[in-house]
């Protein structure tokens, strides 16, 4: 069986295709379309053990760039499949699947109405999401999946999710929280409960999904009791433009004082905030090489992110009464030993020792030996989650 994994970014398509045999997903190729819709697009495609392609060439859309994909996969040279009607299944991460999703569907056209209505709530990604669908339904035969990131964090308990409202917001609008990177949670979570050696169903994991966009959750007997994300991506720790928790009336304070209307607030909230706001990248590697050359703002960014993740540890721990570990993963979470090690650093009190040997050469376990707490690296793999929720389905 061969699966086709399709994740539409705001302004990237990511895809790979699987062949399932015996329980065992084995890439066949994998590739992008990076800046859709804006000046150099890019399509890189990676098929396993054969040369790799780039083609430049204008991209409206997603629909342009899943069409530009398509026959890249049946390509003499680059393909890996001699015919397109080979793929048996379509998985496609979906960004927002409010209360209806809680769990991977077949997508019929009652699926797509009720994604298209949930853009209200994700309007940069739902309607990406929704253009990839279309476009392989057009394209294939092959029945699509949909996978949603906010799926795994229905279990959340309503004393989590609620939000100190007038409820009428909640009953008529849907305004609570939800939570992000579900299918990356979820993975690693799972991973995680293999190390730890002990039934996912008994154990407490805490996963910090740390990337461009971070957040962080708490499993408790194989459910989400809690996550940072909310009612969009933009609650939580502080993230590469995103500004995370801010009282929300700092918000309205500044509308009225610069006379600033909601579109034009949204952007500041999610494209020029976080380290972006604080220290002028998005991106930590460079916001840690200015703070290393003296930079105060900077430096105090690096503290800030540190800090701000410490808190959701140190709350979750505390509402979960202890964990069996907490795992780090993506960008920064797999890539960066100083972060992890600095994160963990103030939880020593709470049974959580780190090996720095361990830590500096990246093991998967990188707590000592005696640590109550198990610190785990696990790098996160979203594409293949979906491909194995796909398959589950379809089989
Ligand atoms: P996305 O959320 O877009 O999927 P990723 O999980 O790929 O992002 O993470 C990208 C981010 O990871 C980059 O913006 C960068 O800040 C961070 N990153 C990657 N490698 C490192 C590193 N070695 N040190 C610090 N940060 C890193």
């Amino acid at each position: 069986m061969k699966i086709l994994v399709v994740n539409c970014g705001s302004s990237s398509l990511k895809y790979q295709i699987f062949k399932v045999e015996e329980g065992t997903f084995n890439l066949l190729a994998k590739g992008s379309a990076t800046r859709i819709g804006i000046e150099g697009s890019l399509i890189e495609h990676k098929p396993s053990g054969k040369e790799e392609c780039t083609i430049e060439k204008p991209l409206k859309n997603h629909k342009e760039a899943m069409l530009a994909i398509e026959p890249l996969l049946t390509d003499k040279t680059y393909g890996v499949l001699k015919d397109i009607s080979e793929i048996n299944g379509i998985g496609h991460r979906v960004v927002h699947g409010g209360e209806i999703f809680k769990s991977s569907v077949f997508i019929d056209d009652k699926v797509i109405n009720d994604i298209d209505d949930l853009s209200k709530f994700a309007p940069l990604h739902n309607p990406a999401n929704l253009t990839g669908i279309q476009t392989c339904r057009q394209l294939m035969d092959a029945p699509n999946v949909a996978v949603f990131d906010t799926a795994v964090h229905q279990t959340m308990p309503e004393k989590a999710f609620m939000y100190g409202l007038p409820l009428e917001y909640y009953k008529n609008k849907g305004i609570r929280k939800y939570g992000f990177h579900g299918t990356s949670h979820d993975y690693v979570s799972a991973e995680a409960a293999k190390l730890i050696g002990k039934p996912f169903e008994q154990c407490r994991i805490i996963t910090c999904h740390l990337g461009n966009g971070s957040s962080i959750t708490a499993f408790k007997d194989g459910k989400v009791q809690d996550t940072s994300m909310g009612l969009t991506p933009l609650q939580g720790v502080v993230m590469g433009t995103r500004c995370g928790d801010v009282d929300p009336a700092a918000v309205l304070s500044v509308m009225q004082s610069d006379g600033i209307g909601p579109k034009k607030m949204d952007e500041i909230l999610n494209k020029k905030s976080g380290l972006l706001g604080l220290a002028g990248s998005s991106d930590l590697r460079d916001v840690i090489d200015m703070a290393e050359q003296g930079n105060q703002d900077a430096e105090n960014a690096v503290e800030i992110l540190v800090y701000s993740i410490q808190k959701y540890i140190g709350s979750y721990l505390a509402t979960l009464g202890g964990a069996d570990g907490v795992v780090f993963t993506a960008g920064i979470g797999e890539n960066n030993p100083i972060i992890r090690d600095k994160v963990l650093s103030c939880f020593e009190y709470a049974g959580i020792k780190v090996d720095k040997n361990k830590n500096e050469t990246g093991e998967k376990i990188f707590s000592t030996e005696d640590s109550k707490v198990k610190a785990l690296l696990i790098p996160t793999n979203e594409e293949l989650m979906i491909a194995m929720d796909t398959y589950k389905l379809i089989n």
